[in-house]
Formats: structure tokens, C-alpha cells, sequence
């Protein structure tokens, strides 16, 4: 399920309390994610919730590159072929670039538990270069077509 909020300040006085305990994060959240099971049965995001509904992403309207983070979190729970893919990838990896990774994530306020997950999310949506260490992950979004999509909404832009 995908919330979409007005402001940050709206998304995170909602959800910060939620989400303190799925990544540990320290500093102001663009966006939100967390399993069903993380929402207490009493809490009023499980009436939001169908029976259906198995993970919770949340971001500020407009802001798509949040919207693709949040998402690639919603995969790695839910998409288990995804999962083995991004496991493989970190074990391929050496133990220096694992090292730098998770300092890396640290240093952004992210607690260790979250690491893979938060190195998946980060390698699948952002520029090779992120972490400071030229990476080319097998599980990235297509680059040519994310640019392809920019292109068709600068087109659909134009039109108007
Ligand atoms: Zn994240």
C-alpha cells in the first residue's frame, strides 16, 4: 500500500513512531516503509489497511525519487526472487566494499540491521557512484528507461 501525504511534517508526525523500529534511522525521514506486522492492531493505519495489504511505503507527493526508494523496499520483502538476487550481489561483493557500504549507511543513520536492505534500495535507484565506490549492481532499474519515462513527461508537459 502507497500513502501519500501533503508535507513531510504531516508524513512523519504520522509514521515516525512506526518506522523508528524497522530502520533506526536518526535524521528527518523522506519517506516511510514497514511491514503490515510492524502496525499495531489498535492503530488507525491497519483500518487504511485491506486484508490484502502486506507492506507500507509513504513519501510527499511529488516526490518521485523517494516514491522509487520506498518501492525497491517493498520489493525486497515481498519479491523473493528479488531478494536472492540482491543477497547474491552483497556476497559477491568483497569484504572491503561491504565494510565501506555499511560505514557508509552509518554515517547516513541508518542502524546495521537495515544495511542490506538500505544498500539494495540505494544501488537499485541511484547513480552508480553513490556510495562513493563505482558499482554496477544486476538488480539496478534500467537507467535508459527511467530516462525514457523523464523524456515522455517533459513531452506530456509541452502539450498542454
Ligand atoms: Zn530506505
Amino acid at each position: 500500500m502507497i500513502l501519500e501525504f501533503a508535507s513531510r511534517e504531516e508524513m512523519n508526525t504520522a509514521l515516525d513512531a512506526l518506522s523508528i523500529h524497522t530502520d533506526g534511522l536518526t535524521r528527518a525521514r523522506s519517506g516511510h516503509n514497514f511491514p503490515v506486522e510492524a502496525v499495531a492492531a489498535e492503530h488507525w493505519l491497519r483500518g487504511e489497511c485491506s486484508p490484502e495489504t502486506r507492506y507500507v511505503i509513504a513519501y510527499r507527493k511529488g516526490d518521485v525519487s523517494t516514491l522509487r526508494h520506498e518501492r525497491a523496499h517493498a520489493r525486497f520483502a515481498m519479491d523473493s526472487a528479488y531478494r536472492t538476487q540482491v543477497l547474491a550481489c552483497w556476497h559477491s561483493l568483497t569484504s572491503q566494499q561491504q565494510a565501506h557500504i555499511s560505514a557508509f549507511l552509518q554515517r547516513l543513520g541508518y542502524s546495521q540491521e537495515a544495511c542490506i536492505d538500505e544498500f539494495q534500495a540505494y544501488a537499485a535507484t541511484e547513480k552508480s557512484n553513490f556510495f562513493g565506490i563505482r558499482l554496477e549492481v544486476d538488480f539496478a532499474e534500467d537507467a535508459r528507461e527511467l530516462a525514457a519515462r523523464q523524456v515522455g513527461l517533459k513531452l506530456s508537459r509541452r502539450k498542454r
